[in-house]
């Protein structure tokens, strides 16, 4: 592995970096709007009840308008999360697909069936991550989670702030600042109601979701691109960076220094630690492969003769094959 090789791929495993955090930024912005959309619901729905004579209905209508709340907050985070996925597998997959693609177009070998092998990982990775479970959790009882956090806080904000006194108008003017600023915000100009609830209500409303996002979305990477390096042949091993941010962990730095014999933070796929090491990790991964020239010349090789490169063999059999039919 040198530096030629590097250059080689770093744009693939540039342009797979810019896929994710392209999505992780647009998902901090939705999922933002989605907690926004269902407080502004629910402080709208406040205020026709006040405007229609209806105050006393509030409590009795709270329950119902709470639930359905939370039912849309639950459906829309599923949407988000469901084609996040998508795009972060693909990610993912990016630098291993396209490199391997280019290696067998050089070599004059027949794509179309590792193209399907790729196609079919994908299907599988996604699959996999939404059906994976983490303390006896699956990523849609985490995503019921955070709809309940929501449906409790609003509720108890609500519940206080109509035993305190205060006008619905005030009561739906809270929720609005509440989901958009968070508790803090709220302390200055009630500061008995917020103190009651401290402890009972998140400081931000959105937080947990938005940690959710990024840990699943770059564990959906990270898994897609050690399913996609078992299937590029010259695959050597991954590479585990740390951001240029300056404030790395001690463990992501430790990851990304130790040497196992093939360069600084280079494991083979047997190796890799999990990834991402800690929530809100901003670490990348990167697939080192064998130099493409030499590795070309080793197909060609192998073509003519199968016993003179038995890895190539071997992935073949195993790898290539299964996408021929
Ligand atoms: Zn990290």
């Amino acid at each position: 592995m040198d530096i030629t090789n590097l250059s080689k791929y770093s744009t693939l495993s540039l342009e797979a970096r810019k896929k994710l955090i392209e999505l992780l930024l647009q998902q901090d912005r939705d999922i933002r709007l989605i907690f926004q959309r269902a407080a502004d619901d629910l402080a709208k729905e406040i205020r026709r009840l006040e405007r229609e004579g209806q105050t006393s209905q509030i409590p009795v209508l709270l329950d119902a308008m709470l639930a359905e709340s939370a039912m849309s907050i639950e459906d829309a985070l599923s949407e988000l999360f469901r084609s996040g996925l998508v795009i972060s597998v693909e990610a993912g997959m990016h630098q291993s697909k396209q490199a391997t693609l280019r290696i067998l177009n050089k070599a004059k070998i027949d794509w179309k069936p590792i193209e399907r092998v790729y196609f079919r990982k994908h299907a599988a990775a996604v699959e996999a991550m939404q059906t994976r479970v983490i303390k006896g959790l699956t990523l849609s009882d985490r995503i019921w989670g955070q709809s309940r956090v929501a449906r409790q806080s609003m509720g108890a904000i609500i519940q206080e702030a109509i035993a305190a006194g205060e006008h619905p108008y005030r009561v739906a003017e809270m929720l609005e600042g509440f989901v958009r600023n968070g508790a803090k915000s709220l302390v200055s100009q009630y500061p008995d109601m917020i103190a009651r609830l401290e402890g009972n209500i998140p400081m931000d409303m959105c937080y947990e979701s938005l940690r959710l996002a990024r840990t699943e979305m770059a564990a959906a990477f990270g898994e897609a691109a050690m399913q996609a390096a078992e299937i590029n042949p010259s695959n050597e091993g991954i590479r585990w960076s740390t951001s240029n941010g300056g404030n790395t962990c001690d463990k992501c730095k430790e990851i990304a220094s130790k040497d196992n014999g093939l360069g600084p933070g280079v494991y083979r796929l047997h190796e890799m630690p999990e990834y991402p090491a800690h929530p809100n990790c901003l670490c990348t991964l990167s697939e080192v492969v064998e130099e493409l020239d030499s590795f070309v010349d080793r197909l060609i090789e192998w073509q003519a003769n199968p016993l003179t490169h038995q890895d190539i063999e071997k992935w073949y059999q195993t790898v290539y094959k299964t996408g021929e039919f």
